[in-house]
């Protein structure tokens, strides 16, 4: 049971890196056939753009809908969460894989010096979640069948729908590795409590 990380574009060694703590197996997925071995996939945080343009040149994203519409779990963390997006408010002719029935906004808490860490309350994995935003996008609308597993203030920033996960924020930049492992829940895969 092999989890992939979204190799294109983006901070996807932090995710490997937090994966291999948790002695989970993994690999980069650069091409079809990386992801044709996962049985679960992680999108890091990078530039939408970038990582929606490569992903179709690779043929990746169409290699993911099919697997997602199989059933196989997905994590967008940031970037990775606006391509999993149905609809980009600000950016309604950018392109997304059009999975998640969330409606977002690029860049909305700010620009790179108006980052910020929050500390969560997280029901589904426990409080005290130290959450980084690094120019996040936000959630601004959620369909009916999306599960908002967390808030910041009246906003939803961790989501879950069937199976698919998105945060607007960076798990992979802290030490606190319950997000992941709530992932590895989700695909199924064993792992070891680091803590
Ligand atoms: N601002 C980036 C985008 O719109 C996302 C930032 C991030 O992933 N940290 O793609």
């Amino acid at each position: 049971m092999i989890v992939g990380v979204l190799g294109l574009q983006g901070d996807f060694r932090e995710h490997v890196w937090a994966l291999q703590k948790l002695h989970a197996e993994t690999i980069l997925v650069k091409t079809v056939e990386d992801l044709k071995r996962v049985k679960g996939l992680i999108i890091p945080g990078g530039e939408s753009t970038t990582i929606g343009r490569l992903a179709r040149l690779t043929g990746i994203a169409d290699e993911l809908k099919k697997r997602v519409s199989e059933g196989m779990p997905v994590y967008g963390t940031c970037a990775g969460m606006i391509l999993l997006a149905k609809r980009i408010a600000n950016y309604p002719q950018q392109y997304s894989f059009q999975m998640m029935d969330i409606t977002v906004e690029r860049n909305a808490y700010g620009r790179q010096v108006e980052s910020f860490e929050v500390e969560l309350n997280i029901p589904a994995i426990g409080d005290k979640f130290k959450a980084i935003f690094i120019r996040a996008p936000k959630i601004v609308d959620c369909g009916e069948n999306v599960e908002v597993l967390a808030k910041h203030g009246d906003t939803p920033v961790l989501v879950r729908q069937e199976n698919l996960l998105a945060s607007s924020f960076h798990p992979e930049l802290g030490d606190d590795l319950r997000i992941h492992e709530y992932f590895l829940r989700m695909v199924g895969v064993k792992y070891a409590r680091v803590y």
